[in-house]
C-alpha cells in the first residue's frame, strides 16, 4: 500500500475532490493495480523528448557519461557550472526539517556540485538557524529577509470579503483554508520570490521544502540540463489541483490572455493541453507539484509571466479564494513558455508527503536508488505525468 498516500487528511481532500470514496480508492491503488491496469511502459524512462534521464548511459546533455570527478567540484570532467542557487523559504522553526532536507540535497548531489543555498523568510533568521544550515554544507549559504510588501496580505483586499471566504473553506475542510500565511506565502512563491535581491544574479533556481526526500545519486548537474535544453521549468511530480482553492483562477487566466493579443506569438507551440482539455475553455486542474522545482528565474521575471501574476494579483484571488502558486506556475509556464521547454526529470526520486516520484528500470540502478520502484505517483490516475508525457 506504500502508494497510497500517507496523510489520510490530504487523502480525504484528494477524495472529495474527485467524488470517489474510499472503497473505490482502496480498489484501485492496490499494488497490482498499476501493473494491471496500465499500457506497459506508459510512462517510458527517457523515451520522451521532455523526460530526462541523465543517468541511464547516454544523455544528449551531457558530454561526459563517466562519474569521475572533475575540476572545479562539478562532476563529469567538464568544470562548467551554472549560474544557479537553491532557494528555500522557511522559519525558524523549519530548522531540522530543512537540514534533513539539505543533508540529502547534499549526499545526493551537492557534494560534488557545490551550488549555493539561499534561504528567505518573513521574518528574521536565527543565529541557531544559520549556524546549523551552512554547517551541513561546504557551499555558500545566504539569508535573507522579504520584504513585508512582498509578503503580507496588501491593504486594498477587503478584510471582510477575505474572512468570510476562509470561514467558508474551514467548513469545507480546504486544506490550509484558515490560513492567512499560508496564503501569504503562496502569493510570495507566485510573484515576488524571483524579485528577492539575494537572487538578482543568478538565472536558475532549485526550490528544496522541509521534510522532503531525495532518493537517488545524480551524476550530472539537472541546471546544466536547464541551460542546455534552454527550458525554463523542471518538475518531478504532478497531480490535479483541489478546485476549491482556484474557482476563479481560469476566468481571470482566460481574461489575462484575452487582453494580450500581443501574447499570440510567445504562447504557440506552448503546453496548454497540460492544463486544459479542450482548447483553453476550462482548466483540468493539472499542476506541477511546486514543492519541487528547478527554473529559469528570467522566465518568471519576463513579461509574459510576470505581467499575468500582476494581473491575477489585482483579482485577490490568493486571499479571497487560496491560489496556490503550483497552479500559477504551472499554468503560466504551460502557457507562456514551448512546451519542449518544459522537463520531466524522471531520475530524480523524490518525495514531499504524501507523494513519491521512485525512478523506473535504468534509471533506479543508474542512481542507486533508494525509494522502492512500486511506489511511484506517476501511475496513479490522479498524477498528470501521463497527460503531460504525452503532450
Ligand atoms: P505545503 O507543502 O503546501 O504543505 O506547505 P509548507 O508548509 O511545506 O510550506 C511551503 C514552503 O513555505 C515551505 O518551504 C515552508 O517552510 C514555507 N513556509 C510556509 N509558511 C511560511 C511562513 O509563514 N513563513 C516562512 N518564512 N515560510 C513559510
Ligand atoms: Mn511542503
Amino acid at each position: 500500500m506504500a502508494i497510497l498516500p500517507r496523510s489520510p487528511y490530504k487523502l480525504g481532500l484528494i477524495l472529495l475532490a474527485f467524488g470517489v470514496s474510499l472503497h473505490t480508492l482502496l480498489t484501485i491503488t492496490h499494488s497490482g493495480y498499476a501493473a494491471s491496469t496500465h499500457p506497459k511502459r506508459l510512462l517510458g524512462g527517457g523515451s520522451s523528448p521532455s523526460s530526462y534521464s541523465g543517468n541511464g548511459g547516454s544523455s544528449q546533455w551531457t558530454e561526459s557519461d563517466g562519474p569521475a570527478f572533475g575540476g572545479n567540484g562539478t562532476r563529469g570532467g567538464r568544470g562548467e557550472k551554472a549560474n544557479a542557487a537553491f532557494v528555500l523559504l522557511a522559519r525558524n522553526s523549519d530548522l531540522w526539517e530543512l537540514a534533513s532536507s539539505i543533508k540529502q540535497m547534499e549526499s545526493t548531489f551537492n557534494h560534488w556540485a557545490g551550488y549555493p543555498y539561499v534561504f528567505l523568510n518573513d521574518e528574521p533568521f536565527s543565529d541557531e538557524f544559520k549556524k546549523y544550515t551552512q554547517e551541513l554544507t561546504d557551499a555558500e549559504c545566504f539569508y535573507g529577509l522579504i520584504e513585508p510588501s512582498h509578503w503580507n496580505q496588501p491593504d486594498w483586499i477587503d478584510e471582510e470579503k477575505a474572512t468570510a471566504a476562509r470561514n467558508d473553506m474551514i467548513e469545507k475542510k480546504v486544506i490550509y483554508g484558515h490560513s492567512v500565511p499560508y496564503r501569504n506565502m503562496c502569493r510570495f512563491n507566485s510573484m515576488f520570490f524571483y524579485k528577492h535581491p539575494l537572487l538578482a544574479n543568478f538565472d536558475y533556481y532549485w526550490r528544496i521544502e522541509p521534510s522532503i526526500k531525495f532518493y537517488c545519486d545524480l551524476d550530472y548537474d539537472p541546471f546544466l540540463v536547464m541551460k542546455e535544453k534552454n527550458a525554463v521549468y523542471g518538475f518531478v511530480l504532478s497531480l490535479f489541483e483541489y478546485i476549491e482553492t482556484i474557482p476563479t483562477l481560469w476566468d481571470a487566466t482566460k481574461e489575462f490572455v484575452a487582453s494580450r493579443p500581443d501574447l499570440k506569438e510567445t504562447m504557440k507551440g506552448n503546453a496548454l493541453e497540460f492544463v486544459s482539455e479542450d482548447g483553453g475553455e476550462t482548466y483540468n486542474r493539472c499542476h506541477f507539484w511546486s514543492n519541487f522545482e528547478i527554473g529559469d528565474l528570467n522566465f518568471w521575471r519576463g513579461d509574459a509571466y510576470n505581467s499575468y501574476v500582476e494581473f491575477l494579483d489585482k483579482k485577490g484571488g490568493f486571499y479571497y479564494e487560496r491560489w496556490g502558486d503550483a497552479p500559477v506556475h504551472s499554468i503560466g509556464a504551460a502557457l507562456f513558455a514551448k512546451k519542449e521547454q518544459i522537463i520531466f526529470f524522471e531520475d530524480i526520486g523524490y518525495t514531499h508527503n504524501p507523494f513519491t516520484h521512485c525512478p523506473q528500470g535504468a534509471s533506479h540502478s543508474a542512481g542507486k536508488c533508494s525509494c522502492d520502484p512500486k511506489s511511484n505517483f506517476d501511475n496513479e490516475w490522479y498524477s498528470c505525468t501521463k497527460r503531460f508525457l504525452a503532450l
